[in-house]
Order: C-alpha cells, then structure tokens, then sequence
C-alpha cells in the first residue's frame, strides 16, 4: 500500500515509530514480519532487471527483506546516516566493516579499549589476510596522529568504552581520519543514537551491536552498519551478497519495535546509572566510581557535550582489595551476595546485570594485558536497568554490607 511520504524534520522519537518501508495491502499499523526466504517475480524481465540492479525489488533475503529494510531504515533515521545495513550480530558488522574497505597492505588504528572481540578479529582474523593494525590509546589523540600511515585506511574508535567508561572525542579523530584520507567508523553501542550521534560529529561509519539497547530486552542477536548511501550501496551490499552475514527477519521485526521505546529507555536508564553512580561514590565500601556522568570522571566535561547531556547506562566500581586475590575474592563476594541482579556478560537490558570483568568479559587477557587496560581483579561492572532504584540499592547493599 502506498503511504502519506513522512514529513521532513521529525525528532529522533518521530522516527523511531514511524520509519519503515510501506505496509502491505492490509494496512497493519504494527510493521509485517517477512518469514519468507525468496521473493516470486512477475515475469521473467522484471526478475532479470531485478537481478541485474537496474530496477528496485525484493528477490532473497540473504541481502534483501523487507522486515530487515524497515530495521535498516529506522534506524539509519536515528542516526542521521543515508543508509544503514543490517547484520547478523555486532560482530558481523565489524567484519561486513573490514570485508567492505580494507585489503591486504592496509592499516588500521584502532582504541586498545575496544571490544575485546573487534580487537581480535581486526588484529588475529585480518592480520592472517595481511591487513595491518596499530592500538593506541582510547584518550590521547597524538597516539592516532602519530600512528597514522601512508597505508592508514581505517580509524576504529568505542565511546564509552566497556567496562572503565573512557571516552574519546570523536570530532577530533575524525579531523585525524579525514587528514590521513581514511573512514572513521564508530561503534555505537553504549550511547545509541538516543545519546550520541557519531555521523554529526563527523564519524564515516557507525557500527552497532542491535543485542544490546537497541533491541533493549535481551531477546536477539543482531548489529547494522550506518553510513553514506553510496559506502552502503558499493562498498557493503555486494559483500553481503557474497558472503551472507545476513541479518533474520525475525530478529529485524524484534529489534525495530526495540527501536519504537530506545529513546525512553536510554534516558530512563541513564538516570538510575548516574543515581545508582552517585550513591556508590559515596559509599564507605566502595574505592572509585567510573561513570561519564559524574563529575569525577576524567572526560566528564566531553562525555556530556557529545552524549546528550547523559552518561548512558553501564557503570563500574572498584571494591577494595590489597592483592589481585583479595580483590577477586571481594568482587565475588560482592555479586553472590546480590538476590536480584543477573549474572552475566551480557549488558544493554532493562534487567539489570552485574559482572566481574576480570573473568568474565576480560578473562581471555593475560594478567598484564588487563592491567595495562585498568581492569583489576576489584572491578564490578553494572549495565543498570529499569528496575526500581530503591530496590537495586537495596540489592547492592547485601552485597557491599558482607565486605
Ligand atoms: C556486544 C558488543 C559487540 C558485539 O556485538 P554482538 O552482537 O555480541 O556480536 C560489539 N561492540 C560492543 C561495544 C559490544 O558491547
């Protein structure tokens, strides 16, 4: 069915309701789910334009689904992009990213903060191919001038990143991109376009994680790639018709109504992290909070100015802990004593989640390699949710009282 056009100018809000490809001839005013692998053509020159690009229409959902198209079109909106690209996972995002732009002689300067995964698969996956990488500091732009090559395709910048919350100026290595004649692609996971808006401050590419805020309720497994319409169209959509990192249907359908409430949740659970962050700076048992929203955070002043005025919604905190064991042993202590909050990896839920990074997300890192990345053995990290402040204060002071 063909629809009114949106309006021009609509908020991030607008968007993230109404952004989608045309309903179908039934009018459902919740957007279709496609579970369908291949689409029929009416005729055989229409499938051969179709085919050949010459002529717009959906032919098989390795690289073309309406229900991924609406996914892609929302939240391209969100973020300001021409296009977007959906994919199977964050992952595969950062391998669509690599596949799509770099080949063997090119170099990459990437944060050493970043995703522990994107560093492995940027330095081992595509180093055994001959690209080449160099990780600098998350916080010091003179490490990214001075890393820069004649080769230099790609900058890689996280902000905040997980789980110490450090935050980059993204306009600043953009400027340091752009000098060099390379892309810089931001992974904007933590903040979501909800926070913070990487295309405006002059970022090429941004790269999302859909597992995490996007979809918002720890259902699915998904990422997207944003970026200019000619980038997605040359660069990104031939690799994933050839190589198949293709985003479900069914995971598109659940991440697009994820999209509908990202605006509310980002800004709810932002205020219980920077609540729950100024409650634990003030603790007896606790040595040091990392959160962007508190004025004791060394980017506080930055992190404000480019998230929105918010500090998203993942916090850290030192416990005590005199010796690596200690540490460990009060960081356990602490998470088992908590009756409500999930133990797990994961983040980007509205259930809130506790996790010593040390073992868990970091635990792949020799002990040195942690260290020089500031993850000690008494770090707990919380990606709070919505749950009622009073009751995961509640929760932590079981946890804080047994030390
Ligand atoms: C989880 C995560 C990824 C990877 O996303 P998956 O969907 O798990 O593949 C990438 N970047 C960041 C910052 C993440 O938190």
């Amino acid at each position: 069915m063909t629809q009114k056009p949106l309006p021009k100018g609509l908020h991030l809000d607008t968007l993230a309701v109404r952004s989608a490809v045309d309903k179908s001839q039934y009018g459902e005013n919740s957007e279709s789910l496609y579970l369908t692998s291949s689409f029929t053509q009416p005729d055989c020159e229409t499938a051969a334009r179709r085919f050949s690009g010459l002529e717009d229409g959906f032919i098989y959902s390795r690289f073309t689904n309406p229900t991924v198209a609406s996914m892609e079109m929302r939240l391209a909106a969100m973020e300001g992009a021409e296009a977007c690209i959906g994919t199977a996972s964050g992952m595969a995002a950062v391998l669509l990213l690599c596949m799509g732009l770099l080949k063997s002689g090119d170099h990459v300067v990437c944060s050493r903060s970043v995703f522990g995964s994107t560093i492995k698969l940027i330095a081992s996956e595509f180093g055994k191919f001959g690209v080449e990488s160099t990780f600098v500091s998350q916080t010091d732009p003179q490490e990214w001038k001075d890393a820069i090559r004649g080769t230099t395709k790609l900058l890689f910048a996280e902000t905040p990143t997980n789980p110490l919350t450090e935050v980059c100026d993204i306009k600043v290595l953009a400027e340091i991109a752009h000098n060099a004649g390379a892309y810089l692609a931001v992974d904007n996971c933590f903040c979501t376009p909800a926070l913070q808006k990487p295309i405006a401050l002059g970022a090429d590419i941004v790269v999302h994680s859909g597992t995490k805020y996007l979809d918002g309720q720890g259902r699915v497994v998904a990422g997207a790639l944003c970026a200019s319409e000619a980038m997605v169209r040359e660069k990104f959509i031939p690799v994933m018709r050839s190589a198949g990192m293709t985003l479900s249907a069914f995971n598109a359908w659940v991440v697009l109504k994820g999209l509908e409430t990202l605006g509310l949740r980002m800004k709810a659970q932002s205020e219980q992290a920077l609540a729950l962050a100024t409650w634990l700076e003030a603790h007896p048992k606790v040595a040091r909070v990392y959160y962007p929203g508190l004025a004791s955070h060394p980017q506080h002043a930055l992190a404000m100015s480019q998230q929105n005025g918010l500090g998203g919604a993942v916090l850290s905190f030192d416990v005590q802990g005199k010796t690596p064991e200690e540490g460990r042993k009060n960081a356990f202590q602490l998470i088992d004593h908590t009756q409500l909050m999930s133990v797990t990896a994961n983040l980007g839920d509205v259930k809130t989640i506790i996790t010593q990074p040390a073992s868990t997300s970091h635990g792949r890192l020799t002990e040195e390699q942690r260290l020089k990345a500031g993850i000690q053995q008494h770090l707990i990290r919380v990606a709070v949710g919505l749950e009622h402040l009073d009751d995961l204060k509640a929760d932590l002071s079981l946890g804080l009282d047994s030390l």
